[in-house]
C-alpha cells in the first residue's frame, strides 16, 4: 500500500466513525474525566511524523514499539496518553480527521449486539446511528493494521541492517 492509500484510509476512516457513532459529551467534565485514554495506543510511523508535522508531537513523545512502528507516549503524571488535553477534556487530535482508528472503537466497537445503547466506563448512551458506515469503516481498519504491521516489519528490518553494519 502506498502513502496515498494510506491517507485516503485514514481519513474516510475518521469522517466514517464521526458520523456512526453517537453519544454523551465527552468534553463536559462532570461526564467523563478521559479514562477510557488511559491505554497505550500504537500507530505507524507515517502518522507520528504527521502529528510531528502538525504540532501535536514531538519525536520524544514516540517509543519504539514492536506491534505498530511507535507507541504514543504515556505520561505516567496523568496516566493518560500524551495526546490528552485536560483544557479541552478530550484528545487533542479527536478532530485533525487522522485520529488514531483504535481510539474511535471504544466503547461501541462496530456494531452492538441488538443495538442497543451501551455504557463506558462512565456513562450510558453510546449507540452506533450509521450502521452501513461502522461496516464500511470495520474494513478499512483491516486495511490499517495491515499497512501498520508492514511497516513495522520493515522498520524492524531497517534496524536490523543498522545493528549489523
Ligand atoms: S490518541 Fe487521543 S483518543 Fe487515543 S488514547 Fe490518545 S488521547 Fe485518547
Amino acid at each position: 500500500m502506498n502513502s496515498e492509500r494510506f491517507w485516503k484510509i485514514v481519513k474516510i476512516y475518521n469522517n466514517l466513525m464521526r458520523e456512526a457513532i453517537d453519544g454523551p459529551n465527552c468534553t463536559d467534565l462532570s461526564i467523563c474525566h478521559g479514562d477510557c485514554c488511559s491505554i497505550k495506543i500504537d500507530v505507524p510511523k507515517i502518522l507520528a511524523e504527521e502529528y510531528i508535522r502538525r504540532g501535536h508531537a514531538t519525536t520524544d513523545d514516540f517509543i519504539r514499539s514492536n506491534i505498530f512502528s511507535l507507541h504514543l507516549r504515556f505520561n505516567d503524571k496523568t496516566g493518560k496518553c500524551f495526546l490528552f488535553d485536560k483544557k479541552i477534556n478530550g484528545c487533542s487530535v479527536h478532530g485533525s480527521g487522522i485520529k488514531p482508528p483504535q481510539c474511535w472503537i471504544y466503547p461501541t466497537n462496530f456494531s452492538i449486539p441488538k443495538n442497543e445503547e451501551i455504557r463506558c466506563k462512565k456513562v450510558s448512551g453510546w449507540k452506533i446511528v450509521d450502521k452501513e458506515k461502522a461496516e464500511k469503516a470495520e474494513l478499512l481498519l483491516k486495511e490499517y493494521i495491515t499497512f501498520c504491521e508492514n511497516e513495522a516489519n520493515d522498520e524492524i528490518l531497517k534496524i536490523e541492517l543498522v545493528k549489523n553494519l
